[in-house]
């Protein structure tokens, strides 16, 4: 029996499905609530819908923090509750993890391949068969085409369409239609074009690439952060929902990777290289006036999360020593930052001193000089978690040659968004569902404000919203 099917009582109206996106969440979504009996229109605004959104450009890791979907419940509750970061929806979370291995196995049921369990990876901390087959090339931004989430893509697709479903591309969602009972019945399409539905659900990936949404719930200048993801991601589900009264949840996180500054001008420093793991190894990260402003030891999307809320998120320099840099060859990242930086063209200063460092740098040379004396003493006594700006895991003294990397936040996703239940139904501020309306995946407020996964949860809630939807 599926775990997913009870409670429905609400939705025993539901007879025609619009899904709006056609990434994980949408084409998840859509393949399931057809496969259940519903007839389901998937839109997609691009020409090609399996090659719209960030699952295209996806790694294809569907893990929960390296953990399988397989794995024990246990496990992996423990790692989405290690990611609360102080705002865990524990319904969410349940169902997530109830969902998991269900959701994993009808996606593989629907054609879906993962790469076999021997296969090579350099990530050890992830298991091979997470990734989706063929695997794509992390090292090139460029490498996406017809590759494992592509490939996921086109197989839901077509798994909708012998349902019976389709897919229509090209088509835009922009606004949400009502009926007198208040009840969601359809979306209008960018020109005017009504589709009428009994139930609507929204997945069109977030709002990383809408500049006003950025800075109204990011941070003052959240729209110079990098573009680490894709153009799609222009907040349409979010507005629409808002626009009938839909909660809006954690809006102000997000997941991405501290980046070189050169990435505008160098595609080959994204989506990796990261200076996440410099930091995590001992750099410290500084504003422009040289002061720390976060602690580095917890994690690089939490660094970046803290650098994006900032009134300058272009404008960081992360600073390192020698052992540091060095320590950092072995890292398990797609492309560690030593060599990776240097042999993409990345420049880096070098300077003996704080002072000169700050000189080269243009860093405001009395800020990173008390800076470094305060942070290095304290990393001598073993005390940076007492600093001001704590360091949490000790982190060691910055002597002998310094190193300097222009940094910049970057953004692939938000991971806040329309507020949502356990059964993937959009809720009001009361908490209460908004009738035939639903939303999974980038679109949706995960189950915390840390990163969990996006692939998995755009899968595992696009599964949970089709089994609800189909569930009537
Ligand atoms: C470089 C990179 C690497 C990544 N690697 C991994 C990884 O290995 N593991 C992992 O878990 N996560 C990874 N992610 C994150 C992951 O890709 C996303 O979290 C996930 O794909 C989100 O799926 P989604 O269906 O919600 O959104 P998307 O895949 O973005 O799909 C949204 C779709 O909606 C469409 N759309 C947008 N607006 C509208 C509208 N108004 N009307 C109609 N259609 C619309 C878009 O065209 C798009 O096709 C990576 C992301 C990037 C960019």
């Amino acid at each position: 029996m599926d775990v997913l099917t009870n409670d429905l009582s609400r939705d025993r109206q539901v007879r025609r499905v619009v899904v709006v996106g056609a990434g994980l969440a949408g084409s998840t979504a859509a393949a399931r609530a057809a496969q259940l009996g519903r007839e389901v229109v998937l839109i997609d605004s691009a020409t090609d819908p399996t090659a719209g959104g960030n699952t295209a450009l996806s790694g294809g890791g569907i893990h929960v923090l390296g953990a399988d979907l397989r794995a024990d419940a246990q496990v992996i509750e423990e790692r989405l509750l290690s990611h609360g970061w102080g705002h865990t929806r524990v319904p969410l979370v349940d169902a997530f993890v109830s969902a998991a291995p269900h959701a994993r196995r009808w996606l593989t049921g629907a054609g879906v391949r993962f790469q076999p369990k021997d296969g090579a990876s350099r990530q050890e901390l992830i298991p091979p068969d997470t990734f989706l087959e063929p695997k794509r090339d992390m090292t090139a931004v460029h490498a996406w085409p017809d590759r494992g989430p592509q490939q996921a893509l086109a197989k839901l697709q077509q798994s909708l369409e012998r349902a019976g479903g389709a897919v229509r591309p090209s088509a835009r969602a922009v606004e949400l239609s009502r009926n007198a009972a208040g009840r969601v019945d359809g979306v209008v399409l960018e020109g005017g074009a009504l589709i009428a539905a009994d139930a609507v659900v929204l997945a069109d990936g977030g709002f990383q690439a809408n500049s006003a949404l950025l800075r109204r719930f990011v941070g003052p200048a959240a729209d110079r952060m990098f573009l680490r993801g894709a153009e799609s991601g222009t907040g349409c589900g979010l507005l629409m929902a808002e626009a009938i009264g839909a909660r809006i949840a954690n809006p102000h996180w997000f997941y991405g990777h501290v980046l070189h500054r050169d990435v505008f001008e160098n595609d080959r420093l994204w989506p990796w290289p990261a200076l996440d793991g410099t930091l995590l190894n001992g750099a410290i990260i500084v504003d422009g006036r040289g002061r720390r402003f976060t602690d580095e030891a917890r994690g690089g999307i939490h660094v970046d999360n803290a650098l994006g809320w900032s009134d300058d998120p272009v404008g960081a320099w992360v600073v390192a020593n020698a052992r540091v840099w060095a320590s950092v060859y072995e890292s398990a990242d797609p492309v560690p930052s030593n060599p990776g930086l240097i042999e993409r063209g990345a420049h880096v200063l070098q300077a003996p001193d704080g002072g000169s460092l700050a000189d080269v740098a243009g860093i405001d040379r009395r800020g990173l000089t008390a800076t470094l004396e305060a942070y290095n003493g304290a990393a001598e006594n073993g005390r940076t978690g007492e600093l001001p700006v704590p360091r949490s895991n000790g982190g060691i003294a910055l002597d002998g040659d310094l190193f300097a990397f222009p940094a910049v936040a970057s953004i692939t996703f938000t991971m806040g968004g329309i507020g949502i239940d356990a059964g993937a139904r959009v809720v009001d501020q009361s908490g209460t569902p908004v009738p035939g309306l639903f939303a999974a995946g980038g679109a949706a407020a995960g189950p915390t404000a840390g990163y969990i996964g996006g692939l998995a949860t755009a899968l595992i809630f696009g599964y949970i919203a089709g089994a609800t939807l189909g569930a009537d």
